[in-house]
């Protein structure tokens, strides 16, 4: 039975370890965290998925949530230029509904369920020198540590990265008592962006936490800017009362709906930034032995268009074709190469795409603002997000998305 390590107990490294498991291999999970410690632990991420990931997920029994997650079938775009006035308010058509699983919940129940499965789980904070020791031990170690420190054993590509440092600054809010949106129709749930030129994005998403349902508000800022604001790093209350007045401000139509709102409990707030990154997957330890990093720790991206978690559920399953075709065949360079080129068919579009958003060129703008009268742009816009690969075909030069705008007008 062939041996892995998987060293993080995130989207990626539980997928993995779980669906391994279910081939029969024999999987070992380094955590830095207890599942307990997880479900107790501070939010991590807004974790919106889309059918296309869930789709992978429920074809491995492993989406638990169906019965109880809101389904969102929409997703709205609301774009303000001057402070306070909706500009464009549309919604797009997704494919299939997406769905949010507070990761202290989604990630404590399948660390859960892996042990009881017979998986090993070994809690400990992995540094680079117990790897060193460790790694020779299996067959194939996977480094799925998200944006800890082990990333620092995976080389930047400099060729696929555009970043050098954050392009937003992130802070979340996790609550509930919000009614649902005016201009909806009863029963419908939807994500909803609001860009506010210049200033950054707020993202709101209807999502199930420790608590149950709940509302998930994720303010993006322009670094520098007025949603830049939490770099103090207040109390879940402050922050929230921030966010608040910010939404005053900037977005007085989800502040009407906000107003009232609470925090679900005192560990569902976020506060953070990142640098956006494509790293060579293959690290290489001072022992000599080789590991393969997986999802975050080699491609991450802004989280503005919400394909962080989309991404580790797809890396997970590239992971997991190229593990099962090996066979008995040596896990080496060339092998973790060529796995990770698999995934990175996919996993371009999506860095393409956020980077795209972030700093939307003038042909994207007028797509967001032709989606405002012609509901097929909208729908194909928001099925973008479900499949950023199909964005190729149109989105991305200025003259093929011209020709898009004409064939559909
Ligand atoms: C504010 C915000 C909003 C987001 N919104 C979305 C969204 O709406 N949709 C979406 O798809 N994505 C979103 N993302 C991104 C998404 O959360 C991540 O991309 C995704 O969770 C990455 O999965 P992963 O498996 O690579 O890493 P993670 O989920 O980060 O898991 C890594 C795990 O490794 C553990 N670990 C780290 N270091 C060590 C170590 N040394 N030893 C042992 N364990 C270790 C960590 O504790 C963690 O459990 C968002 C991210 C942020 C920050």
């Amino acid at each position: 039975m062939r041996k892995i390590l998987i060293v993080g107990s995130g989207q990626s490294g539980l997928q993995l370890a779980l669906t391994l498991q279910q081939h029969g291999y024999d999987i070992t999970m380094m955590s830095a965290r207890t599942a307990e410690e997880i479900r107790g632990g501070r939010v991590m991420s807004t974790q919106c998925m889309f059918d296309k990931a869930l789709s992978i997920e429920r074809s491995h029994g492993l989406n638990l949530w169906d019965d109880v997650a809101p389904a969102m079938t929409h997703q709205g775009l609301s774009l303000s230029v001057e402070r306070g006035e909706r500009a464009l308010n549309w919604l797009g058509e997704w494919p299939g509904p997406a769905q949010s699983i507070d990761q202290r919940v989604k990630m404590a129940t399948w660390l859960e369920l892996f042990e009881q499965r017979g998986g090993r789980v070994v809690i400990h904070g992995v540094t680079t020198a117990d790897l060193n020791a460790l790694a020779g031990m299996y067959d194939l170690t996977v480094v799925a540590a998200g944006k800890g420190e082990l990333v620092q054993l995976f080389d930047r590509d400099d060729e696929r990265s555009v970043h050098t440092r954050p392009a937003r600054a992130l802070s979340v809010s996790y609550v509930d008592r919000v009614p649902k949106r005016p201009e909806r129709p009863e029963g419908s749930v939807d994500v909803w962006v609001n860009i506010v030129a210049g200033v950054g994005e707020n993202i709101n998403i209807p999502g199930y936490t420790v608590t149950g349902e709940c509302e998930i508000f994720y303010l993006s800022g322009i670094p520098g800017g007025p949603f830049d604001a939490f770099s103090d790093r207040p109390g879940p209350e402050e922050q929230w009362q921030r966010h608040l007045r910010l939404l005053e401000t900037y977005l007085p139509w989800e502040y009407e709906r906000y107003r009232d709102a609470k925090l679900t409990d005192a560990r569902g707030t976020l506060v953070g930034g990142y640098t956006p990154m494509v790293r060579r997957p293959v690290g290489e330890l001072p022992s000599g032995h080789i590991v393969l990093g997986m999802a975050d720790v080699v491609v991450a991206n802004d989280p503005v268009t919400g394909q962080g978690a989309n991404n580790a559920c797809r890396c997970a399953q590239y992971y997991l074709e190229g593990i099962l075709a090996r066979g008995n065949e040596p896990f080496d360079r060339e092998w973790m190469q060529q796995t990770f080129e698999a995934y990175w068919t996919h996993a371009q579009w999506v860095t393409k795409f956020t980077n795209t958003m972030l700093d939307p060129p003038e042909h994207v703008q007028a797509v967001l603002g032709v989606a405002q009268t012609n509901q097929a742009v909208a729908d194909r816009f928001a099925g973008g997000f479900n499949d950023p690969s199909d964005l190729a075909d149109w989105f991305f030069e200025p003259e093929k998305c011209q020709q898009y705008l004409a064939s559909v007008s």
